[in-house]
């Protein structure tokens, strides 16, 4: 069946449609642009822009894949994790959308969309992989089976802050616009990534911090940069910041991901999340998966923000493993860990 696939956690409004591992269509809509001004995503702004935005973004991906509602077979939803106005918007118009074609729901895990977006570029995941997920709420290594089946097992976390708001944050501090990854990567294009000597936070070698992170004290030291800087009279370098900022961060992602293949014998690291969008991380995976003979999968840009896309490939996936639909008072899960791709109880699990 094709399965609609439907995205509300943030401040994008997707929808995809995916058939058999086949990216149908798909559209979004982003209220970036309403939280700018803000510095940075206000939940009430974001969940209204969703219920203007949900129907017309459901319509426009089945203009895109030339079908029409009646050929939808099952709908997917993002529970969670995620803003809960946002979320309760998503489910609530998914809910709707399931009940009056008559077809299956599934409540679907947001970072598990992150995982799935790859699939929809270059095919079924291997089994095993090393996952390594880094976006803006989230950074994780992961050791991932069967997406559909499977429990997720976490390698490592970030003990602080996520490397995508290790870049907002930053990025204010140097005085770049909203969102701030993509302006530190901007910014770094001039840049020389060796100008600041910034630290590489929990690579000591420490067994019990091997594959965790941490990027609040990266944070701090790049605001300390720029204080002293500034402090100086000298104008903001903040080419050469961006770059050794970047650098800092690619450097410790990669290094770790690489780390992790190894030492459990995986053969292949797949990057996903908004921070894998990152030019100098998707370089430097590259380089070092290549110097390790790891096969490297990153999805193309379009797939790694947000989108409903990769929570149709989700839904996808579950539909074709037989997982059980979600009953129908499934509800919204704002914090939800990251166990299983599907948000609700599935048979044989
Ligand atoms: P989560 O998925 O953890 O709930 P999210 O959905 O807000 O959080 P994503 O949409 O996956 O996160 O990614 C957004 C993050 O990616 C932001 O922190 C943004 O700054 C970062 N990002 C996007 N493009 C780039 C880039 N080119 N370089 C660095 N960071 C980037
Ligand atoms: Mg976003
Ligand atoms: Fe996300």
């Amino acid at each position: 069946p094709v399965v609609l696939g439907i995205e509300s956690s943030c401040d994008e409004t997707g929808a995809g449609l995916v058939r058999d591992g086949r990216l149908l269509g798909h559209a979004l809509a982003s209220s970036m642009d309403e939280h700018a001004r803000y510095g940075g995503v206000v939940p009430e702004i974001a969940a209204r822009a969703h219920v203007h935005a949900l129907l017309p973004v459901v319509h426009r991906a089945l203009d895109d894949a030339g079908l029409r509602m009646a050929d939808i077979g099952a709908v997917a939803v993002t529970c969670g994790p995620g803003l809960s106005g946002a979320l309760q918007v998503g489910l609530a118009g998914a809910k709707s959308l399931a009940y009056a074609l008559g077809v299956p729901l599934h409540g679907v895990h947001h970072l598990a969309g992150h995982v799935a977006a790859d699939t929809l570029e270059h095919g079924p995941l291997p089994d095993p992989c090393v996952v390594l997920i880094v976006s803006g709420g989230h950074t994780s290594l992961l050791l991932v089976r069967d997406l559909a089946r499977d429990p997720i097992v976490h390698l490592g976390d970030t003990v602080d802050d996520a490397a995508g708001e290790c870049f907002d944050k930053v990025a204010r501090v140097f005085g770049l616009p909203y969102p701030g990854g993509p302006a530190i990567d901007r910014a770094a294009r001039a840049g020389d990534p060796r100008a600041v000597p910034f630290p590489r936070p929990l690579t000591s070698g420490d067994p019990r911090t091997r594959y965790a992170f941490s990027f609040s004290g990266l944070k701090t030291a790049a605001a300390r940069w720029a204080e002293r800087e500034r402090a100086a009279g000298r104008e903001l370098p903040l080419a050469d910041g961006a770059a050794s900022l970047q650098e800092a961060v690619a450097d410790v992602l990669t290094r770790k991901a690489v780390a992790a293949c190894a030492a459990h014998g995986v053969g292949t690291l797949v990057v996903v999340g908004g921070v894998a969008a990152n030019s100098r991380v998707r370089a430097l995976a590259e380089e070092r998966c290549a110097a390790a003979g790891i096969a490297l999968r990153v999805p193309p840009l379009r797939l790694c923000t947000d989108n409903g896309a990769m929570i149709a490939a989700v839904g996808d996936l579950l539909v074709r493993a037989g997982a059980a639909p979600a009953p129908a008072d499934v509800s919204i899960d704002p914090s939800a860990p990251l166990e299983y791709a599907a948000l609700h109880p599935v048979a044989g699990r």
